[in-house]
């Protein structure tokens, strides 16, 4: 029976498992006091870490465990009593609750930075690395990737510009590899290098074709709960041997479903995209409110941002790998703040090509990066194509914002909605 073959669920289970293990490695490298460095998702630069042997935390996820795990207030208490603004990211005050715990943490004890590496893909990355700064009296390094002149004007790489901006992240790029060198106290090794962009080119391929994979009626998994786990192992083992076997196998699993038609939920009805980030606090229950419905993510634009552009499953060219590593990085992030500011351009492909019957705006009071503009963004998008949506407003990290009754009420009325629409549209009244 296809429901017993063991390799459908693998997906969730590795990636919980080498999502443990990671946590693991960040534990024992506190306690034996190894380096680390403390990025982001978009552009994290793992693959010149990762070749210095770095451990590397990604504080956004750390933080957003807190959420899942139902203690993310107490944290969030700590640092609002230590004086910083409600209004801020939630990520930020959360991951300063555990840097004034001395970096305990319900999953195992955060390493302290010995440097932090980050992008300009997001301003709260920049002011937030300089708490870090403050604390631990690190070196920060700002990777300054220029984003698109001009909407609907994209340079590509052999024109001038964008020559010009990737030359521009090149030399940053062998900055980097100096201060790490100085950081680390070790030489650096370009094959090393070579060794870990190989693997984030096996994984962004898979990744790649994973979101392709979802064209797929019924969809094989859903882009809100699984995607964020398949996310995890995205960041955090980019660049190593185990994210690339990960995602080779992912993608086994999620073939096999499409050619078995097994789809993630049973009695798919609403094929849905998610823009903007989810709703931790109460992750599971904020799915089942569409899924109770037989809606199903199939898609969404966090899948894009938050994996740092991987989704568009650039490959490094490895005869020159700085060079290589300085396009993919223009490219990559690039994307990323795309998929963040620009969503609708690609939202538009996407309902043809994902079958989609609606649009979810989750707009978070935390993350003014990802939320401003949305509404706008859905105003377009209507106007362009005329796909139902639904703009509702919560949290990623701060359950005082997230009010289940008021969601719901909002979602049904959507559902009662789209329904409605279906059964006029199935009668050949509209
Ligand atoms: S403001 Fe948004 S994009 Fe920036 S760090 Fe916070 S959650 Fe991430």
């Amino acid at each position: 029976m296809t429901e017993t073959n063991p390799i459908i669920g693998r997906g969730n289970r590795d990636g919980a498992a080498l999502f443990r293990s990671w946590f693991d490695d960040l534990n024992s490298a506190a306690q034996r006091g190894e380096k680390a460095a403390y990025v982001f998702v978009m552009g994290s630069m793992n693959e010149i870490l990762k070749s210095f042997d770095m451990h590397v935390t990604f504080p956004e996820i750390t933080s957003l465990q807190l959420a899942v795990r139902h203690v993310a207030h107490d944290y969030l208490q700590e640092a609002e009593d230590y004086g910083y603004s409600p209004d801020i990211c939630g990520y930020v005050k959360a991951d300063v609750g555990v840097q004034i715990r001395g970096g305990k943490h319900p999953m195992g004890q955060i390493p302290k930075p010995n440097i932090s590496v980050f992008t300009n893909a997001c301003n709260t990355y920049i002011k937030w690395a300089e708490i870090w700064e403050r604390l631990h009296k690190i070196p920060i390094f700002t990777m300054d990737v220029p984003g698109h002149r001009q909407l609907g004007v994209y340079s590509k790489p052999g024109d001038s510009n964008f020559e010009s901006d990737r030359s521009y992240v090149e030399i940053q790029i062998r900055e980097l590899i100096t201060t790490c060198e100085e950081v680390t106290g070790k030489k650096f090794d370009i094959d090393k290098l070579r060794e870990t962009m190989d693997y984030t080119n096996q994984m962004s391929a898979s990744w790649a074709r994973i979101l392709e994979l979802n064209r797929n009626t019924p969809a094989v998994y859903n882009a809100l709960t699984d995607g964020t786990i398949f996310l995890g192992v995205a960041n955090a083992f980019r660049g190593t041997q185990q994210g690339a076997k990960y995602f080779a196998d992912l993608v086994e699993e999620m073939e096999y479903k499409a050619e078995t038609r097994i789809g993630t939920v049973a009695g798919e009805q609403h094929r849905l995209t998610f823009v903007g980030v989810p709703c931790y606090p109460i992750f599971r229950r904020f799915n089942e409110l569409f899924s109770e419905w037989g809606g199903t993510f199939v898609h969404s634009s966090y899948l894009w941002f938050a994996s740092g552009g991987t989704n568009r499953g650039y490959q490094y060219d490895l005869t020159d790998p700085v060079r290589s590593l300085s396009e993919g990085t223009l490219l990559n992030v690039r994307d990323a703040m795309d998929s963040m500011f620009d969503q609708t351009r690609m939202i538009k492909n996407a309902i043809n090509e994902f079958q989609l019957d609606g649009v979810i705006y989750h707009p978070i009071k935390s993350c003014r990066t990802v939320s401003t503009g949305l509404a706008d963004s859905r105003r377009q998008l209507l106007h362009d194509t005329g796909i139902p949506s639904l703009f509702i407003e919560s949290d990623m990290m701060d359950r005082r914002v997230v009010s289940e009754a008021q969601l719901k009420n909002r979602i049904d009325a959507f559902f009662e909605g789209l329904n409605s629409t279906k059964q006029r549209a199935a009668a050949g009244g509209m």
